[in-house]
């Protein structure tokens, strides 16, 4: 993905008051890989259910604030994130609400999807097996997972910005 600066992520969280925005956190933006991100995800250390999640959608950068639940699947069995259909322990896939824009938000609506647990799908889809005569060429398998997530992203943003006012 394009580079995302600092006032570009302050600027497009459309589903939060501004003070909620004032006091995100933001990520160390030097160190990310941009090259390697359909989005950019993180947790907010100081509120750990917290999380937030931006990326393109063509020139205009969209973000939206999560939630996560506090509950946890049960152990053992496997679960599967919603964005990047990769699936994995129970445990490291989280249910997140997002309040929807607008007033809906402020009325207490949210829409809910499942996504890993740490926001960080361009990394777990960038993990491919060796070649083999069944997926003989791993780029080509990472690029189909990129498109499908960020296709997934873009709907699920969507989602929560169309009530904005
Ligand atoms: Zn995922």
């Amino acid at each position: 993905m394009k580079p995302l600066s600092a006032d570009d992520i302050r600027e497009c969280i459309v589903n939060a008051s501004r003070g909620e925005v004032e006091r995100m956190p933001l990520p160390g933006l030097h160190e990310v890989m941009w090259e390697q991100r359909e989005y950019l995800g993180w947790r907010d250390p100081r509120a750990p259910l917290r999380g937030y999640l931006v990326h393109w959608v063509g020139d205009r950068p969209v973000g939206i604030v999560l939630r996560a639940s506090s509950g946890r699947m049960s152990p053992g069995i496997s679960a599967m994130c919603s964005l990047c259909r990769t699936a994995q322990p129970s445990d490291q896939v989280r249910l997140y609400t997002a309040p929807l824009a607008g007033q809906a938000g402020r009325d207490g609506s949210t829409i809910g999807t499942y996504i890993c647990a740490d926001l960080a799908c361009s990394l777990i889809i960038r993990i491919v097996p060796p070649p083999s005569a069944v997926q003989p060429d791993p780029a080509a398998v990472v690029e189909a997972r990129a498109e499908g997530l960020l296709e997934r992203v873009r709907s699920f943003t969507a989602g929560v910005a169309k009530t904005a006012g």
